[in-house]
């Protein structure tokens, strides 16, 4: 579970332990109970030697990743259960939150989040970018909000599913906490680049309009338009979705919020306007009314990372659909999907959530400009290395 390192005051002086990292957390919980608070300094020292030995012995074993480079890209995916709430710390520090995952169950997911915050080594967050203001998106807002300092929040603006009613009372309170006059608020529009000093975030998708022109290094026909339609109109706040395409160094990650297939279709026909992408947040939680094989596999991700529930997204013909794409390396899921079952469920290991109670653990991705990333399971405290 994120944070469980705060818990934890590693006794090396007043300073923190720069090792005290998600991955490492189990084994300071181990170190850190045999070590007083009130220690003298030599035993500092022994404790410190004893912790560096123990990190270097087992860190082969388990396969460690390397500590992050200070000019790597930190992506957290914390698990809001089925929402989304996905966390982009840059190498100057800077920090773009999308979505705050749920409302209500006790803080629980402001609570994950700020733990993200924390273990990236910040105490404040940038940029909350809303996708849209479904329940599993904007519900966390105002909890967020009283939990951690934020400068800005960036949406696509009007609330346009006002007949449902869990989806207006959401946009009431974000609409609430944006007039508290706290924070600065930005309503982004296709072609837009967001304000966010060391990644280039450009929006894709918004309030229902999409980039006319292809992307930079976009543009190319799609040929799997010549058999496939387009998909019947949504007509939630779905395909209002605000979309970005976040841009470090080469490294392209394509993030849609919950934007449906109808959506899809015109981003990717008769021109794919996108283009290709090396990390695909898949689409609404790996449902089947988004991610279509038209899209997918013409932004042809080298790695997909879903934020599904173990009852909520991941259907079995989405997961298909990402498995079967060209370049596909790996998918990556926060949950077992209990719809998809064995069959169609991504291997174990690149699960952070299996079967049975949850967790809470988290998925993190560190990028490099060069296009090299590694992402690591808390749950298994084992990261995979993706080469160039
Ligand atoms: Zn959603």
């Amino acid at each position: 579970m994120l944070g469980t390192c705060k818990i934890v005051t590693f006794p090396v002086g007043a300073q923190p332990c720069p090792e005290c990292s998600r991955r490492n957390a189990a084994l300071h919980l181990a170190q850190a109970s045999k070590c007083p608070q009130a220690s003298s300094a030599s035993h500092h020292k022994y404790a410190l030697t004893l912790a560096l030995f123990f990190i270097l012995s087992l860190s082969s074993a388990f396969a460690l990743p390397p500590a992050s480079p200070t000019k790597s890209l930190q992506i957290y995916f914390v698990d809001v259960e089925g929402g989304q709430a996905t966390l982009f710390v840059t190498p100057s520090g800077q920090s773009l939150l999308i979505d705050t995952g749920w409302p209500d169950n006790n803080n629980r997911d402001a609570a994950r989040i700020v733990a993200a915050a924390h273990d990236a080594g910040i105490d404040k967050i940038d940029f909350v970018l809303i996708t849209h203001y479904h329940d599993d998106h904007v519900g966390g807002a105002p909890q967020l909000a009283a939990s951690i300092p934020i400068g800005a929040f960036i949406d696509h603006g009007e609330n346009r599913e006002t007949t449902d009613s869990i989806t207006q009372n959401r946009w009431v309170a974000y609409k609430t906490l944006l007039g508290s006059g706290k924070f600065r608020h930005i309503i982004a529009k296709p072609g837009d680049v967001l304000p966010i000093q060391g990644i280039h975030a450009e929006v894709v998708s918004s309030d229902g309009a999409l980039i006319q022109k292809p992307l930079r290094g976009a543009g190319r026909a799609n040929p799997a338009c010549a058999n496939s339609i387009q998909p019947p109109a949504d007509n939630t706040e779905n395909l209002r979705s605000l979309g970005v395409r976040i841009t470090f160094g080469k490294l392209n990650i394509l993030d849609l919020g919950d934007l449906t297939a109808d959506k899809e279709y015109e981003l990717m026909c008769p021109l794919n306007k996108i283009g290709k992408v090396d990390i695909y947040i898949a689409s609404h939680h790996g449902f089947s009314q988004s991610g279509s094989a038209v899209f997918v596999h013409a932004i042809a991700p080298r790695v997909a990372i879903v934020d599904n529930g173990a009852t909520k997204g991941g259907s079995p013909l989405a997961l298909k659909i990402i498995k079967s794409s060209p370049n596909l390396q790996a998918l990556w899921q926060l949950h077992f999907s209990e719809e998809a079952g064995p069959a169609d469920n991504t291997a174990s290991e690149l699960i952070a959530n299996p079967e049975g109670p949850d967790a809470a653990h988290y998925l993190k991705l560190t990028a490099n400009a060069d296009t090299t990333f590694t992402i690591f399971n808390s749950r298994t405290n084992r990261s995979k290395h993706y080469p160039p």
